[in-house]
């Protein structure tokens, strides 16, 4: 490894191809892009398709083209994670030899009373890879955080995450695993991205320490709500973006990330907006909550 010769910003937007970006994937892709660009940074796209039986047909070119039409522009290449399985195999290999990570073979249906956190079932067992998940074995410690909007945020990772998949039973390689690997041969130094990512960060951040990568900054946007508490979740979601309705949209983002642009932008082009927006951004005025009306999501 060579030494990073400048700490200068680079930050990402890392969207999955099972569904189309939403308004949701709007604020957080802004919130991204304008903290690179005022930095002065580079900002980088890279599309998470690790899992193909999920990913939504036409999703990756229907990705591309509402960035482009929001004014979003990206440096490089767009990088995807399905040209990355070797570096995968390589970590997942070498922590599996290093009895870091194991096989475990449960069921679903033996899994079901533990409601999400695993009991080490096969942890001692000593299973062969073959048709098993592998799992990554956590320590019985607390790791923390502060997160720039968030604030402190703290898990237990034995206690309320456990042992966590590193490579599904199917062959997929988690987005955990790689998530972490690809921030940091990217050498993305901060991370923008949705709050429905916060209690996935203490397991990340086991991950840099053990591979010894270093610890990008983190700000999680606010998930939006509505009015009535829904979350736009994979319960509930915004309608795809579409092209015409650019410039109102990315407006109220701006607004929703708490920014003031004045009535002049009103009917300015997605250019005129994401200037201002870079030249104004002020990351300390994101709302750690947001709720928007339902009509106003399209
Ligand atoms: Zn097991």
């Amino acid at each position: 490894m060579t030494a990073s010769t400048s700490s200068a910003y680079i930050g990402r937007f890392a969207p999955t191809p099972s569904g189309y970006l939403h308004f949701g994937s709007l604020v957080a892709a802004l919130a991204s892009y304008l903290d690179a660009r005022a930095a002065g940074g580079r900002w980088l796209l890279r599309m998470e398709d690790l899992d193909p039986p999920r990913e939504e047909p036409g999703a990756q070119a229907a990705i591309l083209k509402a960035l482009e039409s929001y004014g979003f522009e990206w440096d490089g290449e767009m990088i995807r994670q399905s040209d990355r399985h070797d570096a995968y195999a390589a970590v997942l290999n070498r922590l599996f030899n290093q009895g870091l990570a194991y096989a475990c073979t449960c069921s679903r249906k033996q899994l079901e009373p533990y409601q999400g956190i695993y009991p080490g079932l096969c942890r001692n067992l000593g299973h062969a890879q073959d048709n098993a998940a592998i799992r990554l074995r956590v320590p019985e410690l607390e790791y923390r955080f502060i997160d720039r909007v968030q604030g402190e945020y703290r898990q237990h990772l034995g206690r309320e995450v456990g042992d966590f998949v590193i490579r599904r039973r199917d062959g997929l390689y988690a987005y955990q695993l790689a998530v972490v690997l690809d921030d940091a041969w990217q050498g993305i130094t901060d991370i923008v991205r949705g709050a429905d990512l916060l209690d996935s960060t203490p397991r990340q951040l086991y991950l840099q320490e053990l591979l010894g990568l270093p610890q990008p900054r983190y700000l999680h946007v606010p998930l939006i709500t509505q009015p009535d508490g829904h979350k736009l979740g994979k319960s509930y979601r915004s309608p795809p973006l579409t092209e015409d309705r650019a410039p109102p949209l990315l407006l109220r983002a701006l607004r929703a990330l708490g920014q003031k642009p004045g009535n002049e932008l009103e009917g300015a082009p997605v250019t005129q907006i994401m200037s201002w927006g870079i030249a104004h951004w002020d990351a300390s005025l994101i709302p750690r909550t947001l709720s928007v009306p339902e009509a106003q999501l399209s």
